[in-house]
């Protein structure tokens, strides 16, 4: 495992108040703190060097004790709908990816305008869900807040390279969802700090409703973040509706099994008064059965919440398969006659391996070009 404890800090997982702290410490008068936050947050600075109103002597003293260490970007993919995917080199050579989600028509044939980056929340993942290319690879490292900030900046900062969407006065990206790599809420202290970042007005100002934390079932830290004062949102991946089932592909559940996920997401919900989305992926063979349905009609209505079912999409190196489209209309039917609210999401970006963990195993087996790739189909 790498070990940047040494390496000089990132600023950008500086709060307001530390940035504060930090700078009238030195002696520097408050409306510095705006300016460097400003720097850091809204014109998106690839240096300290770059932050050209403050003065050379707070520069020197910044760059004593951070680096800005921009995430390089390994590899692109675009997809036929729209979708991106980036591969992103961090200074320890490690590689992690976001993926882009462009506005899409909603069902109503409205324009909708929620531009989504899926970020990622550490390098691998230690859970090893049975289905996940994430899990598949293991546990790296824990990803530093600056590292999950500096995702949503690169992708401004590629945006304003590439020109992509220019008459766009605002920032592309409105709406977050944290089901890149890994599992945020085990590495709740840095997202904590990061979501803090996308949320505050001194930060990138996305509202808390625009932001959702995805897990696979840490009891303890649903807790945890239940008590948390901003209304962020909480997807749950179920992906199996009895002990049974989910032992089987996720040992996470051997840990907090279904009854102690469930409370904590009671829980969760009590205190924010807010739905929690569960999301649960049709794996062929393994949790497509008529039993299934039923428990998971029991959750969902004592959750009162809304299913997300999602066609498994295939990962290399792992035996399980998508189920076909009778067997999810079968599922979803059931639910629905069972009085759930219950959608099938069709997964953006099949084309280019979307799903998390995809393409850094790709580019794991064989070394990625540095180049754009361009459109994939
Ligand atoms: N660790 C967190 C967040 C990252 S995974 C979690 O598990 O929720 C984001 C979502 O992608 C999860 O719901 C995960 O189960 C799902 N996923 C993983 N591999 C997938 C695949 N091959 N096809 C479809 N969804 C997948
Ligand atoms: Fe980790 Fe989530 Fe993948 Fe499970 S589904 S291995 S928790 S990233």
């Amino acid at each position: 495992m790498s070990n940047l404890a040494d390496t000089p800090r990132d600023p950008r997982s500086l709060n307001a108040d530390e940035a504060e702290r930090l700078l009238t410490g030195w002696g520097h008068k408050s409306y510095r703190v705006t300016q460097l936050l400003g720097w850091l947050y809204k014109k998106r600075a690839d240096s300290i060097d770059a932050m050209s109103d403050l003065p050379q002597g707070l520069r020197d003293q910044l760059a004593d004790e951070f680096s800005l260490r921009p995430l390089e970007l390994a590899r692109e993919q675009s997809s036929r709908d729209g979708t991106v995917k980036f591969l992103w080199r961090l200074p320890d050579g490690e590689l992690i990816e976001s993926v882009l989600i462009p506005a899409s028509i909603g069902r109503d044939g409205s324009q909708s305008n929620r531009r989504t980056l899926c970020v990622s929340s550490q390098v691998g993942c230690a859970y090893g869900c049975t289905f996940c290319a994430s899990g598949l690879m293991g546990y790296k490292r824990n990803l530093a807040a600056s590292e999950i900030v500096d995702q949503v900046l690169a992708v401004e900062r590629w945006r304003l390279a590439k020109g992509v969407d220019s008459h766009r006065p605002e920032p592309l990206v409105n709406n977050i969802v944290m089901m890149g790599m890994g599992e945020p809420l085990a590495n709740y202290d840095n997202l904590i700090r990061a979501l803090e970042i996308f949320n505050s007005p001194w930060g990138l100002n996305i509202g808390a409703r625009k932001i959702t934390v995805s897990t696979s079932g840490l009891a303890p830290q649903i807790r945890r973040l239940a008590e948390t004062p901003q209304q962020y949102h909480l997807a749950i991946s179920l992906h199996g509706a009895t002990d049974a089932v989910r032992d089987k592909i996720m040992p996470v559940n051997r840990k907090y099994p279904l009854e102690e996920l469930i409370s904590a997401c009671e829980a969760y919900q009590q205190a924010k008064g807010r739905m929690i989305w569960v999301e649960y992926i049709l794996i062929d063979g393994v949790n497509t059965g008529p039993e299934q349905v039923e428990a998971l009609s029991c959750l969902a209505k004592r959750l009162q919440c809304k299913v997300n079912l999602i066609p498994y999409n295939p990962v290399d190196g792992i035996e399980l398969k998508r189920p076909s489209d009778e067997t999810v209309a079968r599922f979803r039917d059931g639910l629905h006659h069972l009085g759930v609210r219950v959608t099938v999401r069709t997964e953006k970006g099949t084309d280019i391996d979307a799903a998390c963990g995809q393409l850094r195993l790709k580019s794991e087996k064989k070394p990625a070009p540095s180049q754009a790739l361009g459109q994939a189909g």
